[in-house]
């Protein structure tokens, strides 16, 4: 097992000023220490009583051009060039104190942000990092076109897919992301606009910071900037700067892959809210649950009463419910400690289908011999049908195991529906035959 990674926060206050992108105001920009799951939070040190906001994606106001967040009626603007290097370089805790509304722009790259964080340090704190782990396929698509997807994986990965109008200057590029990765080939990448989306803006006065020093400008088939591109694909590098700045929303790192096709703003938040909202499903899930005793059920020692089987090999632990003659529902508690976890698999422990399958044969042995009411004869388990398992249980889940008679004929063999359920979703199934032989 890898050693469990701990958080990390800056190791002193450093700070940068420049221009804000929107007002062309000067704004200082101070990122400090913060505690241990503080996560990030940015502070409003020009108003009263200096206001903070929790980088948190129930904190999004808009996604137009850039990402902004807000409570009350507090604003902080184009969040994510300073959330992307503060979650790739590994930052968990920081307070962004700024006098403004938005941070400095500096040349439209998160570059100035690495540089601020390495002046600062960054510093192991003593409680392990909680991560986001994908369990199975999230997706995400947008009217614009963008496809974004996530699938599982023990590492943060990014592959992406730019297109322009007309499908002009694609460009793809994969990467596992981590803080060096990030530092070399995603956080130069700089800001690129439309010359047709930036003029209305500029006759607005909308953008008054910008200009070529912090953006690339697109018109037609000509890339107007101040210094010529600093990668061949810089497009697609500032897209994934761009996810992982608005996936820093969800407030805790992601393990898994994301596959996007010409993603942007409101995709790359829709996809952190859904990220998001899977999360405190799964942490509501985790509340323990009250598991009756008594009546209603048996406990260990009478189900190893009944059932021959014995550790590592008995998979239910408690049968909380009989309903009629012909329902019974069981618990099992997976834990890390199970002996199969070692070898399935190193690094990404997956409980095996068939224990599952197992853990419905020994339910449904029990809810036969509750029939049977005789000691002399026992069901063996004989064959499945229709198994299916449909999404992967893994230690720390609470398996209840659901069977229920469909048919018996005499006291020679029975058949069960059965099907096991971890956080109210069906995880696995099957119908499940048996014979009954003499003990
Ligand atoms: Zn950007």
């Amino acid at each position: 097992m890898p050693a469990p990674e701990f958080q990390h926060t800056v190791g002193k206050t450093a700070s940068f000023s420049g221009t804000a992108l929107h007002t062309g105001d000067k704004v200082t920009l101070k990122l400090q220490p913060a505690p241990v799951d503080h996560g990030i939070k940015f502070k409003r040190k020009d108003l009263q009583d200096e206001p903070t906001i929790d980088a948190k994606i129930e904190n999004l106001k808009t996604v137009e051009r850039a990402t902004t967040i807000g409570e009350g009626s507090v604003r902080v603007h184009t969040v994510e060039h300073i959330l992307s290097a503060l979650s790739a370089m590994g930052v968990d805790n920081a307070i962004v104190e700024m006098d403004a509304n938005e941070p400095p722009i500096g040349d439209g790259s998160a570059q100035p942000y690495v540089d601020l964080i390495k002046k600062a340090g960054v510093t192991a704190q003593d409680e392990p990092r909680k991560f986001f782990d994908v369990r199975e396929p999230m997706h995400v698509e947008a009217k614009t076109g963008a496809l974004l997807v996530l699938l599982p994986d023990d590492k943060f990965r990014i592959s992406c897919t730019q297109a322009g109008p007309n499908n002009q200057f694609t460009q793809f590029l994969s990467m596992e992301v981590t803080p060096a990765v990030f530092e070399r080939e995603i956080a130069p990448a700089r800001t690129f606009v439309y010359y047709e989306d930036v003029t209305p803006l500029m006759e607005k006065n909308l953008i008054k910071g910008g200009s070529l020093e912090n953006a690339i400008v697109v018109r037609g088939d000509a890339v107007l900037s101040k210094e010529p591109l600093r990668f061949g694909d810089e497009f697609v590098r500032h897209k994934i700067l761009d996810i992982i700045g608005d996936l820093a929303l969800v407030g805790r790192p992601i393990r898994g892959h994301v596959v996007a096709a010409k993603p942007g703003h409101a995709a790359n938040a829709e996809l952190a809210r859904s990220i998001a909202r899977e999360q405190t499903r799964r942490s509501s899930m985790a509340a323990p649950r009250t598991i009756p005793t008594g009546d209603g059920g048996l406990d260990t020692d009478e189900v190893m009463q009944i059932l021959p089987h014995r550790y590592p090999f008995l998979m239910v632990d408690r049968i909380i419910n009989f309903e009629g003659d012909n329902k019974i529902t069981g618990v099992k508690s997976v834990t890390i400690n199970e002996p199969f976890f070692q070898g399935h698999f190193p690094g990404h422990p997956v409980m095996p289908g068939v224990m599952q399958v197992e853990a419905m044969a020994q339910v449904a042995s029990i809810l036969l011999y509750k029939l049977t009411k005789t000691s002399s004869r026992v069901g063996y388990f004989m064959s499945a049908d229709g198994v299916k398992f449909r999404k992967p249980v893994f230690p720390g889940d609470t398996i209840f195991i659901h069977a229920e008679l469909t048919r018996a004929r005499g006291n020679r063999m029975a058949k069960t529906k059965c099907y096991c359920v971890v956080n109210d979703a069906v995880v696995s199934e099957g119908e499940l035959m048996f014979t009954f032989l003499d003990k």
